[in-house]
């Protein structure tokens, strides 16, 4: 199917927070990563998103020309193309965005988006994050109104966080004295402020100890039950009406219990990239011990073109990502529920 419109990727949403499953929300960097997403979830019968850091678009744009805009819609043309012939729904979205960063990559993409809306086509992206939770709440949620009131004008979904995800990621590194968990006072002050731009659609990224990157067991404490505190206060105060669509960062190796918990609290999308990196990355290496003497040209000898080909660890490497996304969405409970059905 094309990427989901508004009214679908809405429907995705609805259905997941209302069913208690997630969809996942999978970084790439390159048209073979996204190929392996696009395989991953229609092996699973699962929609779900694609997703661009502003790190992976400028390395998409190609190494001498570093542009985030232009890696991040090149990638984003692809999967337009590529994902009519999946028979899933797929949404496009950008993930964290800082505040400094916004002129350089969240804003040329919707204006972008208002380019193509004006020549009736579809958006570029479906969704794109603000990240300014390295800034004080009301300055965070400042910003974030004044581009929900804009997203909301272009049908665009705004992800938004409150609370810091810890560890690094694209080479920003949380600080230590990070608020690690977000309380329920915050993301009613999100909701107070957000809700007032009627009918638009946000995600909240409210953090329960989650961490960037992967760690081994027992180094993490994540909270699941802050996400139901928050939940809990908001629909106390603004009703059922107001319940948050809530994002899972620094998912990567936590317990699936605990995935299940925040799923159950309204988590509707888990970032994953560490785990698809590895995934990937496992099949290149396996590749490259195997064939050790066919890859590099040893004591004077010729190597071997079929083996050294790129196209041959690559699409094993595609393969092993996509058997990493299958796993996701099997983990999410999102598999065998696409919206999409065959005509
Ligand atoms: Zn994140």
């Amino acid at each position: 199917m094309p990427v989901a419109d508004y009214k679908t990727y809405c429907e995705m949403l609805d259905k997941a927070r209302d069913g208690r499953y997630a969809y996942p929300g999978i970084n790439v960097t390159s048209l073979t990563t996204a190929n392996a997403v696009l395989k991953g979830l229609a092996e699973s019968r699962s929609d779900g998103l694609i997703q661009i850091s502003t790190g992976g678009a400028a390395f998409a744009s190609g190494s001498s020309v570093k542009d985030m805009v232009l890696g991040a819609a090149s990638i984003a043309e692809h999967v337009h193309r590529a994902a009519a012939r999946y028979p899933i729904y797929v949404a496009l979205h950008t993930d964290h965005c800082q505040a400094d960063k916004l002129d350089k990559f969240v804003l040329p993409l919707v204006e972008l988006t208002e380019q193509r809306r004006a020549a009736g086509l579809p958006n570029l992206f479906s969704s794109h994050m603000f990240d300014g939770s390295a800034l004080p709440l009301k300055e965070n949620l400042d910003i974030a109104e004044k581009l929900l009131e804009r997203f909301h004008r272009n049908q665009l979904v705004l992800e938004i966080e409150c609370g810091v995800v810890g560890g690094e990621e694209d080479g920003v590194k949380a600080s230590a004295s990070a608020k690690l968990y977000t309380t329920p006072e915050d993301t009613l002050e999100v909701a107070r402020r957000l809700n007032a731009v009627t009918g638009a659609r946000y995600l909240l990224a409210a953090t329960f100890g989650n961490v960037h990157g992967v760690y081994k067991p027992g180094h993490v404490k994540l909270k699941p039950s802050i996400l139901k505190d928050c939940q809990d206060a908001v629909v106390h105060k603004y009703g059922r009406e107001a319940l948050f669509y809530l994002v899972f960062h620094g998912g990567s190796g936590s317990a699936i219990e605990e995935i299940h918990e925040a799923i159950d609290y309204g988590v509707v999308k888990m970032n994953i990239d560490t785990d698809t990196q590895y995934a990937f990355t496992r099949a290149v290496a396996d590749h490259m011990f195997r064939n050790y003497d066919g890859v590099l040209k040893v004591d004077g000898e010729v190597g071997d073109k079929k083996t050294y080909d790129p196209r041959s660890y690559l699409s094993l490497a595609e393969a092993s990502m996509a058997e990493r996304v299958k796993k996701a969405a099997e983990d999410l409970k999102s598999a065998g529920k696409t919206l999409f059905k065959a005509a």
